[in-house]
């Protein structure tokens, strides 16, 4: 590409932001739009008071952030959109006057990726495995989007109270309920949306998955794995192997940029576009599906 003085930088800021897929996505976004934009990913080592105000002061137009200062971030923004104020973590910052507002494209995306798939939230009964930073945020985003009920499963039980609490006071609704893994046999035998939001099965580990009883796999009519390193976890081949349908983190990925990519040059990138940059990224990564 052909950098010169009008060009437009934006970027990531993180620790590590060594191995992240989010500068394909961006600068094949800017090339094959014609928009005249550059992407690099930044290492904020500390002081991310600093960087931000650095990014803005050096005119940068947005930011994507990663581990660890998703939470972090939201001290040194001047405004929030609602559903990321919610939730409790950013992952974009769009430029605005005086500063950054910051969104979570993170959950917009995994909706976008799941309605891409034709899973709906609405009305279902959803599991959600593990307690973690994005299954906080998935919880939110499915009472959000009128989930009838939000199962929260984790091995520290704990961390699954404190998220269902938190969001029965924030959100005002009761539809949420924590339970340890191996109280899933107390889950009526209605099929239910699973959200797999732990860390298990993530490769090198590739031949786990965190509850591996068929009985489990029984309830569930559709599988939504977090993970994309393997795209073919345990925990889908689980769900498959009980009927049921199966699909990898890795649109959630493509999409979490895609709707950064439309905030910060307010454009709507049609579903051809997601496609080819999506074979881009299968193509960096090395897989077929
Ligand atoms: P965290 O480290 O915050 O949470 C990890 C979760 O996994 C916790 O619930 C933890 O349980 C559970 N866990 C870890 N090891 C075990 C184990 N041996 N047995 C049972 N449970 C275990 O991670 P994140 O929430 O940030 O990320 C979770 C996953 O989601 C990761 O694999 C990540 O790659 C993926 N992800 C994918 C994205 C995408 O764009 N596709 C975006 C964000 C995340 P406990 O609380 O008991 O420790």
């Amino acid at each position: 590409m052909k950098i010169n003085g009008k060009t437009k930088t934006c970027g990531l800021i993180g620790k590590p932001v060594e191995h992240t897929m989010s500068p394909t996505i961006h600068n094949t976004l800017a090339k094959k739009l014609g928009i005249d934009l550059v992407y690099v990913p930044f290492l904020v080592e500390q002081n991310l008071t600093a960087a931000v105000k650095g990014a803005y002061a050096l005119n940068v137009l947005g930011m994507n952030v990663t581990v660890p200062y998703k939470s972090d971030v939201l001290k040194e923004i001047c405004e929030v959109d609602s559903l990321a104020g919610q939730i409790g973590a950013v992952n974009t910052l769009v430029r605005v006057n005086g500063g950054y507002k910051g969104y979570n494209t993170d959950m917009t995306g995994l909706y976008r990726a799941m309605t891409g798939y034709g899973i709906k939230i609405e009305e279902e009964e959803v599991i959600i495995l593990g307690a973690g930073g994005a299954a906080r945020a998935v919880a939110y985003l499915c009472v959000h989007y009128g989930a009838k009920k939000v199962y929260i499963l984790n091995r520290s039980v704990d961390k699954a109270l404190s998220i269902a609490e938190e969001i029965r006071e924030t959100t005002g609704k009761n539809c949420i309920e924590a339970m340890a893994l191996q109280d899933y046999t107390k889950l009526s035998e209605e099929k239910k949306l699973c959200i797999q939001a732990t860390s298990v099965g993530l490769s090198p580990n590739e031949e786990e998955a965190v509850i591996e009883e068929e009985a489990f796999y029984q309830k569930i009519h559709t599988g939504y794995d977090l993970i994309y390193r393997p795209t073919n976890t345990k925990f889908m081949q689980l769900v498959k192997a009980q009927g049921g349908q199966a699909y990898h983190g890795l649109k959630m990925l493509l999409y979490q940029g895609i709707e950064a990519f439309e905030l910060w040059n307010q454009v709507q990138v049609s579903e051809a576009l997601c496609d080819e940059v999506y074979e881009v990224m299968k193509g960096e990564m090395g897989i077929e599906e």
